[in-house]
């Protein structure tokens, strides 16, 4: 489970207020869509949450513990540039997401458990990749490699679930394609997830809750009736 409270967060690069006073709560299982033009602030705030950053102001708290850093292990990530190894198959891809969830080293020569190869067949599965698991990452469609992301992401088996503009390159069939595999990978694991999107007619399919950014600031936080094109 993974709730999360950000309270007012602020991100400083030099003279750029990346972030500026951002506050908000997200309950367990809420599939969060983060909208905003480029510059707005999103992957600072998913750098934040993921741990890659921390905040110049400000505190997270991670499941009502105000933490330093997020724990990165409990965070799952997709990204736009999906990252693959592309010369590797789907399902050797979608097993390195165990890597993210052991701390030893060891762990990278292959010492794969059964459980790991069982989580990264199942994530597979989720995303509706089984069949092509024997396969290249490099022969697999944007949209496919898309999902391979996203089940190296349920490997992981974290608590929560990021993306940063995981449909930006994709064109708008295989956009809302991935966009449907993750909100079912994240309904079927109640997952809590937050999915940045710059397209509003996508994310008004897929979000149950909207968080708007301009600039660095919050300016919208609200539902899909609420949502307007403008944010
Ligand atoms: P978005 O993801 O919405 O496009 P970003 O979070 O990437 O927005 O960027 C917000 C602002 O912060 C931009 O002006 C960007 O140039 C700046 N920024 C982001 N990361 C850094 C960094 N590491 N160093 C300096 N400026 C940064
Ligand atoms: P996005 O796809 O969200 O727009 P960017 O292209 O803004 O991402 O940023 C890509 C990377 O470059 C990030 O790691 C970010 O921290 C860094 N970055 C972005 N803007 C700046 C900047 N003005 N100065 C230094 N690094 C930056």
């Amino acid at each position: 489970m993974a709730t999360i409270s950000v309270n007012n967060v602020s991100k400083i690069y030099g003279d750029t207020v990346a972030l500026d006073d951002v506050s908000f709560e997200i309950s367990d299982g809420e599939f969060v869509v983060l909208l905003g033009p480029s510059g707005a602030g999103k992957s600072t705030l998913l750098r934040i949450l993921n741990g890659l950053t921390t905040p110049t102001e400000g505190t997270v708290e991670f499941n009502g513990q105000v933490v330093d850093s997020m724990p990165t292990s409990d965070v799952g990530m997709v990204f736009q540039m999906h990252y693959l190894v592309e010369g590797l198959s789907a399902y050797k891809n979608a097993l390195s997401g165990a890597l993210s969830r052991s701390s030893t080293v060891g762990s990278l020569l292959n010492r794969f458990s059964e459980e790991d190869k069982r989580m990264a067949l199942e994530a597979l599965d989720t995303v509706g990749l089984l069949e092509e698991a024997d396969q290249r990452a490099s022969s697999m469609s944007g949209g496919q490699q898309q999902r391979v992301g996203i089940a190296r992401a349920l490997t992981q088996n974290p608590e929560l679930l990021l993306a940063d503009e995981p449909v930006a390159s994709l064109d708008p069939k295989a956009a809302q394609d991935v966009m449907e595999y993750m909100r079912r990978a994240a309904m079927d694991r109640n997952l809590t997830s937050i999915v940045s999107l710059h397209q509003v007619n996508i994310a008004r399919e897929f979000g149950d809750r909207f968080i708007g950014l301009n600039e660095g600031e919050l300016i919208f936080d609200g539902d899909r009736d609420e949502l307007t094109m403008d944010v």
